[in-house]
C-alpha cells in the first residue's frame, strides 16, 4: 500500500444496512468503496450517489455471494471497475458484511435454511475471499462480520449463529496465512442492530428491542453508525497491529 494512492475497501452488501453505513463512514475518511449489492440496484446506486455527495468515489456491482460460480465472472467486473474508475488493479480492504437471518428453532431447521446460511455466510466468504486474494495490496486488511450471537445463545438462531462461529475460526486462519503479506484480518461480531435483518425485527418489534436494551450495558439497540464507525477504525493505519482477533460491538450485550 502507497501512502500517497488513494485506498480503496471493497464491502459485501453494502445496499442496506451495516455495509452501507461502513462504506459511507471509510469514503468519509477518503477510501474508495466498492458497493456490491444482490438484488437492490436502486439502493447500491443512491449509496453510490450518497458517497459522490461528499467527494468520494465509488461504484456499485451486482453480487451474489451464495453462488460461487459466479465469483469469476465478478472478478472480471470488479478488475474492470479498479481500472475504469481508479486507474489501479488492486484493492485494500475486504469487508466480508453480505448476509441474511434465518429464524428458526434447531428442532425446525430444514436443510435448505442450513444450506443458505451456509452458502451466504461460510463457503461464500471463503471462495470469495480466496477469488480476490490476488487483487488485495500487500499490507491490505480484511474484515469479517460475526454476530454477537456466536458468544452467547438465544433460542432460533442455531444455524445462523453456528455460522458467524465457523467464521471466528476462520478468520484466525486467514490471519495466520496472509500474515506473510502482512495483511491483517479479524472479525467485527455486532450485537443486535437496527436494520433491515431478520424483516427488521429488532428495529421495528418494540419487545425485542426493549428486550435487547434491557440486557444491553450501555442500555439501548445498536445502530448502524455504531458499527460502520467500528470497521472503519479498524482500518485505520492507528489499528494496523490488531490481527486475528474477535471484537465484539454491542455495547456490552449479555455480560
Ligand atoms: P441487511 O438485511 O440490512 O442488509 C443485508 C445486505 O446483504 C444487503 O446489502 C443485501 O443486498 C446483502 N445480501 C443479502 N443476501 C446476499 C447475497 N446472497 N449475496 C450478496 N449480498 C447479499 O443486514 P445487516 O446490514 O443488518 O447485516 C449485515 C451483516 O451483519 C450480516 O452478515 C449479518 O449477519 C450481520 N449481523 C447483523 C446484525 C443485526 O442485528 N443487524 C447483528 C450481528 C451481525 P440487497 O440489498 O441487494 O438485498
Amino acid at each position: 500500500m502507497t501512502k500517497d494512492k488513494t485506498k480503496i475497501a471493497l464491502v459485501t452488501g453494502a445496499s442496506r444496512g451495516l455495509g452501507k453505513n461502513t462504506g459511507l463512514t471509510l469514503a468519509r475518511k477518503g477510501i474508495g468503496i466498492i458497493v456490491t449489492y444482490h438484488s437492490n440496484h436502486e439502493e447500491a446506486k443512491n449509496v453510490v450517489s450518497s458517497i459522490e455527495e461528499i467527494g468520494g468515489t465509488a461504484v456499485a456491482l451486482q453480487l451474489d455471494t451464495s453462488n460461487t460460480k459466479n465469483f469469476d465472472g465478478f472478478v472480471g467486473q470488479l478488475k474492470q471497475s479498479l481500472n475504469d474508475k481508479w486507474q489501479t488493479e488492486h484493492f485494500d480492504f475486504l469487508v466480508n458484511n453480505a448476509g441474511i437471518g434465518v429464524y428458526a428453532s434447531f428442532a425446525d431447521t430444514t436443510e435448505d435454511d442450513f444450506d443458505r446460511l451456509m452458502n451466504i455466510h461460510v463457503k461464500g466468504v471463503f471462495f470469495l475471499t480466496q477469488k480476490l486474494l490476488p487483487l488485495i495490496n500487500d499490507g491490505g486488511r480484511i474484515v469479517n462480520i460475526s454476530s454477537g450471537l456466536a458468544r452467547f445463545a438465544l433460542p432460533g438462531y442455531a444455524a445462523y449463529a453456528a455460522m458467524k462461529g465457523a467464521i471466528e475460526v476462520l478468520t484466525r486462519y486467514m490471519a495466520k496465512e496472509l500474515g506473510q503479506r502482512q495483511i491483517a484480518v479479524n472479525v467485527v461480531a455486532p450485537g443486535a442492530i437496527e436494520t433491515d435483518f431478520a424483516d427488521g425485527a429488532v428495529r421495528d418489534n418494540p419487545e425485542i428491542n426493549n428486550f435487547i436494551a434491557s440486557q444491553t450495558a450501555l442500555g439501548r439497540v445498536g445502530l448502524p453508525d455504531d458499527i460502520g464507525g467500528a470497521i472503519a477504525s479498524l482500518l485505520s493505519e492507528e489499528n494496523r497491529w490488531v490481527n486475528a482477533q474477535r471484537i465484539e460491538v454491542s455495547g456490552g450485550m449479555f455480560l
